[in-house]
Formats: structure tokens, C-alpha cells, sequence
């Protein structure tokens, strides 16, 4: 079979993969999306839909999807640390449900709760309205050979076993841990290959909330006189569970007679249960030494692997196709620069470290029941066991809260290091966890702010860049537009002279903000070169090395610990 050339090819429709595949639809970009499977789900793997993921729902137009998924909104979202489902509990995390919570201040989504079995259909049926994304399913890729002005794709038709070639200018490797993109472009992931070999259960049980007395609540994390050693998770709100065996560095294979026992225990007492799957998996700590080549990129499980201790892994993986879609689209269309492509490693990488790392801390916590046990009195009746139990379970609570609460992780990262962001010489905010301070300040997502209409100014962010003005007069917008113009340079303007509030989060008279919804450029008067901004931004040359003091802003994050702030 032969094949015409495709812009973008996209291999794997894990949900990195759906968005990417999406985003580029949404854009009038064609790509073709080729998945090695039938697409079904079989083990749910992502539950939580971080908030900055749901900001992109909202700019496609399907976060009421995501919301109104069958995951039931008023299933409560407790933590709960307990010696079995029905033995002592140590203490919870209240959490409501996802009707009763309300949305970070920064931002008009919250995060979501929505397993991968119904979230990578919702990515899937948004993929699917664009006549321009081209899907293929049960289509394996087997090779890629790159040059210069592209790169051909070897395929075999799963259904027939035909080989075929595609040709494609741009090849994205969206296919998880075992990534074949990244094995064929000679990418290394480096840190720790193994932190546990960990096994997941998938069980069934409708009556479960029925059969103890610690309630409904999203997560049971069990800790034994050993530590901790299991969690389970409501998969569904419903009849589905998952069990994580957490286990150690040691690769084991659990027998199904041992799974169905350390059941029995997590509840206390024999009931009826079905087991639906087992699926033994690794826990790593790695990136990619980089994100691509010229024409090969990877996003995803394929550069990056962490700890699920967070919920950060697709989230990042998100975030990534959103980067990289838009400077795809430039290339595409010709109005991005060779820096723009470049640019899409040196921005992601330090964001999935950061992640990386933060998950694995999450992983230490949860773990540290192991080296800090409850007393030999918590497990025991009476008074005193009671006030063992509160304090072991208080200290467990406080040690435990920073997974819970993420938002900088989430919102906080910034590619103010970036070739192609226009740097401003202003110091960076302080780098933290459970908190994020808003700013306009280059490189950082542009704040949320509600305008007086009603929509927020995320609303106004995707497709082109959009120069927000605050300050009377158009001399500024009219040269920003003859510029964009004579450069072929999507850019739309917008006055919002009458919107102090929104001034104040931006810190400046103007700001520009990419399609991806980060600050590129902002200032209070008209810089010495529109054109040369504009340039940068759009890869065309970097930016100048006097405005530019990266390697500072560098060594400001690196002086900022990420600290977990406050909860809120
Ligand atoms: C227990 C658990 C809980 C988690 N919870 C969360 C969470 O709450 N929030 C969160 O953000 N993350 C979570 N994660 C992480 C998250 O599931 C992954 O980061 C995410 O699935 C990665 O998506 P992906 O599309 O990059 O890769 P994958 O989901 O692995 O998808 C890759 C796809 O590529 C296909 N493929 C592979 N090779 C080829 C080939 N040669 N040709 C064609 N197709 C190919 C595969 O079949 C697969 O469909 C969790 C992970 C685990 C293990």
C-alpha cells in the first residue's frame, strides 16, 4: 500500500496521544494517529484530570464532557490511612466530592475525576469531529527512517499483516513507556529505572462501601505493623477497585491465591469478590536525555515515567502535546522558525523533572509508614491504643497533605528559559507545590482573570497569539499588527483598557500570549523592535543576549527548593 505524505504522524492513542492528535484537528492541521490496539481499555491506569488539563478541555470545548463522565460527582474524595477496611483507622484527608468542590482561585476549572477508560473515549470522540485527524487502529509502527525533509514510517496492518511505508514531514512518538520512537532515534531515559515492582489488581465488588465502616472515599492507603504495603482505589464510583501491591525493589510474581488473600486482609474478613485483571508494572523515575530530533519528537510515558504518586504523569504528558502542537502547526504553515521545534525540549524536560521528582518525593511519603511504623499499641483496643492511633495518624496526615494539594506543580512551571520567550529581567516567584501565585511574567501560563463579560482570559487564548492591551491608545497594537502582517504571523488584538483587576495579574501595559496560553513577551511601552519580538517568539532568531539572562533565571530556580507552601 502506498500512502500520500502527512503532515503530522502520531504514533499511539494513549491519551497523550488523543490530545495531540486533537489539538492538531482543532487547529486545521491534518495528522494521521496510529494506534497498535483496538483502542479498549482494560486496566484504567489515570484517574485524576489535573486542573491545567481541564483548561484545555475548556478551550476545546469538552470540559462539560469530562464533568458529566459517568463517575459519580457526589462520590466523596476522602484519603483514608487504616489498618484494614474493617480494623483501626489511623486518620483521613477529607476531601469532597467533585460537585461540592470548588475551583482554585487561580483558575475556572478544577481537576477532575475521570478514569482513562472514560476519559481517553471523551479524547477520542474530540479527535474524531476534525475531518483533518486521520485515525488508524490496529496499526503497528515497526520502523522510521528520517532525513532532512522527513520521515518515512514503516506500518504493519495488524488486521492483514501487511507492511506498509507513510511519509510524513513530522513524527510525534506518543507511544508509552516502551516508546519504539525513542528506540529508534537513539534516545537514552536516565535516573532510576526501577523504584518498585509494583502490582495492580483490578477487582469488582458493588456492596464494598456496605461491608466495613470507614465510608466511601477515593483512596484506602493500608499500613500494617510492616508499613504500608497496599492501597486501593475507587476506580468507578461504583463496583471497581483498584488494588496497588506497592512491593519493593524486588521483581516478584504474585500467585492469584496470594492476591485474593492480601484482599481478605485489606478488608479484615472474607467477602465475595471478582477478580477482573492483574497487571504487574514498574515504578520509574525517568526522562528522556532529550525530546527529539529534528523531525522526530516524543511526548508522553515515551519521555517521561514517574511515580502515579501525584496524578502527574498524562497530566505533564498534556501538557507537552500542547506545546509541541502549536510550533507544529508554525512549521506547518510556515510561520514558525527552526528555534520554535527546538525549542519544544528545552521548555517540557525541566517541567517533567520537576515532576518527576515531586512524584517520587509523594512516593517517599506514602512509603515512610515503613520506616516510621505505627506503635504496637495502635494496633491494640482501649484508650490508649486510641491516642496511639490519633497521633501516629495525625503525624501520617501532615506527612502525606502536600500529595493532596498540587497546584503549583500543576499551574506553577515556567519556560522563562526558553530561546523563544522574551525574557524581562524581572525575578522568578517562588517555586512551590500546593500553591501558585499568578504572573504575567514571560515564560509563565497567563493568568486567569474573570472580564467583565463573564469569560475568563483563558477564554481568550489558543488559537494565534493574542496581544492583550490595557492602555489607551493604538500606536503599539498597530505596529504589533503591520508587524504580524508583513510575517504571515497569526495575531489577534485585544483592548482591555477597561480591566484593571486583569492589568494587575499581567504587571504590564501590554502582554503577548502564545497559543499554547503562556506569556511570550510583556512590557509597558513599545519595544525598541516589534518585528524582533516577534521574531523570537516565533523561532525565527533568539532572543537578544543583552535582555536575555536565562543562565540567572536558571540558577534563581535552581536557589528556589520547591517548597509545599500552603494548602488551600
Ligand atoms: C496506577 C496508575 C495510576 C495513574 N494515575 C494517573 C493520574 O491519576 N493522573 C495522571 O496524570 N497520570 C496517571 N498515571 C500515569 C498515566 O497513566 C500515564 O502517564 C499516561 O497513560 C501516559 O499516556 P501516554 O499516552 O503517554 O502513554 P500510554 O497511555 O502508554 O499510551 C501509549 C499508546 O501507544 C501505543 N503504542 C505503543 N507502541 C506502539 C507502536 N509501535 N505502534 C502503535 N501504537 C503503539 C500503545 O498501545 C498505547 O495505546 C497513572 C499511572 C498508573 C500506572
Amino acid at each position: 500500500m502506498t500512502s500520500r505524505k502527512v503532515p503530522v504522524l502520531i504514533v499511539g492513542a494513549g491519551p497523550v496521544g488523543l490530545a495531540l492528535a486533537g489539538d492538531l484537528g482543532w487547529r486545521g492541521v491534518p495528522c494521521c494517529l496510529i494506534e497498535k490496539t483496538d483502542g479498549a481499555i482494560y486496566q484504567p491506569k489515570m484517574d485524576m484530570v489535573g486542573v491545567r488539563t481541564m483548561e484545555f478541555c475548556r478551550r476545546w470545548g469538552i470540559a462539560g464532557w469530562v464533568e458529566n463522565s459517568p463517575y459519580p460527582r457526589d462520590y466523596p474524595q476522602d484519603n483514608v490511612w487504616l489498618e484494614s477496611l474493617t480494623g483501626y483507622e489511623f486518620g483521613r484527608e477529607r476531601m469532597v466530592s467533585k460537585s461540592e468542590e470548588p475551583c482554585p482561585p487561580q483558575s475556572p476549572q478544577k481537576r477532575e475525576r475521570c478514569p482513562q477508560d472514560m476519559f481517553d473515549p471523551i479524547l477520542r470522540r474530540f479527535a474524531g469531529q476534525f475531518s483533518e485527524v486521520e485515525s488508524r487502529y490496529r496499526t503497528e509502527l515497526i520502523d522510521l527512517d528520517e532525513s532532512g525533509s522527513g520521515v518515512v514510517a514503516t506500518l504493519r496492518d495488524l488486521a492483514t499483516g501487511e507492511e506498509y511505508k507513510l511519509a510524513a514531514d513530522y513524527l510525534v512518538g506518543t507511544d508509552g513507556a516502551a516508546s519504539i520512537v525513542r528506540e529508534k532515534i537513539g534516545i537514552p531515559m536516565r535516573g532510576e529505572p526501577v523504584l518498585t515492582f509494583t502490582t495492580n489488581v483490578i477487582f469488582r465488588c458493588r456492596d464494598l462501601p456496605s461491608l466495613h465502616d470507614k465510608g466511601k472515599a477515593y483512596r484506602f492507603i493500608f499500613i500494617g505493623r510492616e508499613g504500608t504495603w497496599l492501597t486501593i482505589v475507587a476506580i468507578d464510583g461504583a463496583e471497581r477497585w483498584r488494588m496497588s501491591i506497592i512491593g519493593d525493589k524486588s521483581k516478584r510474581e504474585i500467585p492469584e491465591e496470594e492476591i485474593r488473600a492480601l484482599i481478605v486482609r485489606a478488608m479484615g474478613k472474607p467477602f465475595d469478590f471478582e477478580i477482573e485483571s492483574i497487571m504487574p508494572w514498574v515504578r520509574r523515575e525517568l526522562v528522556a536525555e532529550s525530546y527529539g530530533t529534528e523531525r522526530v519528537f516524543l511526548a508522553g510515558d515515551a519521555c517521561h515515567l514517574m511515580s502515579p504518586t501525584g496524578g502527574f504523569g498524562m497530566n505533564t504528558g498534556i501538557a507537552d502535546a500542547i506545546d509541541l502542537s502549536w510550533k507544529l502547526e508554525a512549521a506547518v504553515k510556515g510561520w514558525g522558525g527552526a528555534e520554535l521545534l527546538r525549542s519544544y525540549g528545552i521548555e517540557r524536560k525541566p517541567v517533567a523533572e520537576r515532576a518527576v521528582k515531586e512524584a517520587s518525593g509523594n512516593l517517599g511519603r506514602m512509603l515512610a509508614a515503613r520506616k516510621k511504623g505505627p506503635p504496637e499499641i495502635a494496633f491494640q483496643p482501649g484508650p490508649e491504643g486510641d491516642a496511639a492511633r490519633k497521633e501516629y495518624g495525625d503525624w501520617y496526615t501532615e506527612t502525606m497533605r502536600r500529595e493532596w494539594y498540587s497546584t503549583g506543580i500543576h499551574l506553577g512551571f515556567s519556560y522563562y528559559h526558553s530561546p523563544v520567550v522574551y525574557p524581562d529581567n524581572t525575578p522568578a516567584p517562588p517555586d512551590e507545590v500546593s500553591d501558585y501565585v499568578q504572573t504575567g511574567r514571560p515564560g509563565h501560563r497567563a493568568p486567569h482573570a474573570w472580564l467583565k463579560d463573564g469569560r475568563s482570559t483563558l477564554d481568550l487564548f489558543g488559537r494565534g497569539f493574542v496581544l492583550l492591551c490595557f492602555k489607551p491608545g493604538d500606536s503599539i497594537a498597530k505596529s504589533f499588527a503591520a508587524a504580524a502582517r508583513a510575517r504571515s504571523f497569526p495575531l489577534q488584538i485585544v483592548d482591555l483598557c477597561d480591566e484593571a483587576n486583569v492589568r494587575n495579574a499581567y504587571g504590564a501595559d501590554y502582554a503577548l500570549v502564545r497559543p499554547d496560553g503562556h506569556v511570550a513577551w510583556r512590557g509597558d511601552g513599545q519595544p525598541d523592535s516589534v518585528g524582533h519580538v516577534i521574531d523570537v517568539v516565533r523561532g525565527f532568531s533568539p532572543a537578544r543576549s543583552e535582555v536575555r539572562s536565562a543562565e540567572a533565571d536558571h540558577s534563581v530556580i535552581a536557589e528556589h527548593a520547591i517548597t509545599a507552601g500552603s494548602a488551600h
